[in-house]
């Protein structure tokens, strides 16, 4: 029997873009850098290939600079001093904020879809970044003369716009990037402001068919970058109810980086909806041990004690490099994990048949 299994999105640049966009000064845009995307693009779709990853991503090379900002990168009307998110290890990431309205995309992540779906023979799966991480760019204080509903309203049809632009251009699942979830836990303990990122995620959600959403995915992790977290040390028992409110067909799960996976599978059982299917992670991107796909193997058939199979796929707890300049992961040891993930997910399908 076949486990559907599918990357999360990410993966580090070669070290000559990255040396390449630091010596444009950050201005990833500079045309003299283009050549270097695209080539990072097709390299990337060609080693992807080659790990016989069923479904693949373009690595997110052009993604400047983040999972996140992409889609705001060189608006006017935005300036750096935004939300900041703290990890572990003592570094922060900062967003941008927004100045005055209306709030437009610069650019829908179709783009990034279409330029590698020319070279990809395997279906191309695209991320996309969530409604309630974009809605911590409208400040606090407020915008004279942009009330946060009408941000509230453009933002809406802007992430629906791209999610309906990906899913005509043939998009395998279109996946709504949502790390900020179990990071609103650590902000608000309360859990208010979760309450508030999910009513806002199902407010766009709403918008699509049953038949859309069977396309459509959500990521949750305690962030990776630098080989740090972010929230891991909020317990998921506060995020996954709340989780599996979101009117998606699937959820992509960090689980490998989990102390006790039991625990954490037990409350995916007792959450998950029956149209639900959960992509647990099998691969820690942020641990430099390799995994064995033996080991993977084992993580599956693990999570087949708690899932039912029609519902459960594999995963990487996250992408390989969200942030563009993260150097902490080489391009060799991403695509050898994900091997292990493919390969381990076999030789579960295997033993899972059999029995
Ligand atoms: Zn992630």
């Amino acid at each position: 029997m076949t486990i559907p299994t599918e990357p999360i999105g990410s993966l580090p640049r070669p070290l000559p873009l990255i040396h390449a966009i630091a010596a444009a000064n950050g201005d990833a845009r500079d045309p003299a850098l283009q050549a270097m995307y695209d080539e990072a693009i097709r390299d990337t779709v060609t080693r992807f290939e080659a790990t016989g990853s069923p479904v693949i991503t373009d690595g997110e090379q052009r993604k400047y600079h983040n999972f996140w900002t992409y889609c705001v990168h060189g608006l006017s009307n935005i300036a750096p001093d935004g939300f900041k998110i703290p990890f572990a290890a003592g570094h922060t990431r900062r967003m941008p904020r927004l100045t005055s309205g209306p709030f437009r995309y610069k650019v829908y992540a179709d783009q990034y879809l279409e330029f590698a779906m020319r070279y990809a023979h395997v279906p191309v799966k695209q991320a996309v970044i969530s409604p309630s991480a974009l809605s911590l760019m409208y400040p606090a204080e407020g915008i004279a003369g942009y009330s946060r509903e009408e941000f509230i309203t453009d933002l809406l049809r802007e992430h629906e716009n791209e999610i309906r632009r990906c899913l005509q251009l043939g998009a395998h699942k279109v996946q709504i990037d949502f790390t900020e979830g179990r990071l609103a836990i650590k902000i608000d303990p309360t859990g208010e402001l979760l309450n508030s990122f999910i009513d806002l995620n199902n407010l766009a959600l709403s918008r699509f068919t049953p038949e859309e959403r069977r396309r459509i995915g959500v990521h949750t992790c305690p962030g990776g970058d630098r080989d740090s977290t972010h929230s891991a040390d909020v317990d998921y028992a506060e995020l996954l109810p709340s989780l599996f409110e979101l009117k998606a067909g699937n959820f992509y799960v960090a689980l490998a980086g989990e102390d006790d996976r039991a625990r954490v599978l037990r409350i995916i059982r007792d959450f998950i909806k029956p149209d639900q299917r959960v992509f647990v992670g099998v691969i820690a991107p942020i641990d430099q041990r390799m995994e064995s796909p033996e080991e993977v193997r084992d993580r599956v058939l693990e999570a087949a004690k708690y899932i039912p199979l029609e519902q459960l796929g594999t995963t990487d707890d996250c992408g390989f490099s969200p942030f563009c300049d993260d150097t902490s992961t080489t391009r060799e040891t991403a695509f050898e994990k994900i091997r292990a993930r493919v390969l381990g997910t076999q030789l579960a399908g295997a033993v899972l048949g059999g029995s």
